[in-house]
């Protein structure tokens, strides 16, 4: 190129210049990162799990370490390019004569040609190979939250270095259980009956059986929290909860001699004509209803 401001400067300025690479190609570059998904349990989520994956990736071609070439030979120095990687030509264009650089087309750029590429790789200096990968999925993970292993994705052409490896977690559904950050929400459905007189209800959380204590007058969305039921803290210690919503079933199929003693009970508490209490939005039954439903 010599000193100054040539020609093709002006020209590369002009043009957005192209590759400023000088000399060859490295044979070898990166091996490009993969994703991967693994699905898991709720209760994995919140434990964690070690999780062994088979995995499809490229390893360097034990026949050639990598080097792409049949045993006992090596790359050849290109005769087009000298080894440079490039060739030079003098183009004509509206601005006169332009010299332009571009790889050689006869070894890729490379410098070098491998006149006997390894069989086994087919010159590629690796191979395709499925192997095991144990990850160790922390309590507290969600789906979308990505585990990375560095240099443990697919090894690169001509034995360049491996790319990472990542996996993305997908967390199955639960089919009792929604998780809301690292708690975790139900619906139970009591009969009016229990709601009012109390009782104490068995529940299998992740766990196992836990006893839920319903108190005597328990309102319909009334949730009751259990804690460190939860899912695991991704960072730090502790659980979440686990939060449980009555559902009351007031009955709708009540014989005579059923009807009869509601109608004793309404009785008993000058309920039989109840004029009704119209609830603010502050506070009551509407308040509740929409925290109810909010909450999901
Ligand atoms: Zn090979
Ligand atoms: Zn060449």
């Amino acid at each position: 190129m010599g000193g100054g401001f040539g020609f093709q400067d002006i020209f590369e300025t002009f043009f957005g210049g192209g590759q400023q690479q000088r000399g060859p190609i490295p044979r070898a570059r990166r091996g490009q990162d993969s994703l991967l998904r693994v699905d898991i349990d709720l209760s994995e989520a919140a434990f964690g799990v070690t999780k062994s994956v088979d995995v499809d990736t490229a390893v360097v071609c034990s026949t050639c370490s990598g080097s792409c070439c049949a045993p006992g030979t090596s790359p050849v120095t290109c005769a087009v390019c000298n080894g440079s990687g490039t060739v030079q030509r003098v183009a004509r264009s509206f601005l006169g004569q332009v010299m332009t650089t571009s790889p050689c087309a006869a070894c890729q750029g490379f410098g070098t040609t491998i006149p006997n590429p390894c069989a086994d790789c087919s010159g590629e200096g690796r191979v395709r190979s499925r192997r095991t990968v144990k990850i160790e999925i922390p309590a507290g993970v969600e789906t979308g939250v990505r585990i990375k292993m560095s240099g443990q994705g697919e090894v690169g052409p001509a034995g360049g270095p491996a790319g990472d490896l990542y996996f993305e977690i997908k967390e199955r559904r639960h089919a009792v259980f929604t998780r809301q950050g690292d708690d975790i929400a139900c619906t139970i459905e009591v009969p009016m009956t229990a709601a009012a007189l109390g009782t104490v209800l068995e529940l299998e959380t992740l766990d196992g059986m836990r006893e839920v204590d319903l108190h005597a007058g328990t309102q319909p969305g009334q949730i009751i929290t259990l804690k460190e039921l939860g899912v695991g803290h991704l960072h730090g210690s502790g659980r979440g909860s686990l939060n449980i919503t009555i559902e009351v079933v007031v009955p709708s199929n009540l014989d005579e001699e059923q009807s009869e003693l509601l109608r004793q009970l309404a009785a008993l508490r000058n309920e039989e004509r109840p004029a009704g209490r119209v609830t603010t939005h502050s506070g009551g039954v509407f308040s509740r209803l929409k925290d109810k439903f909010s909450g999901r």
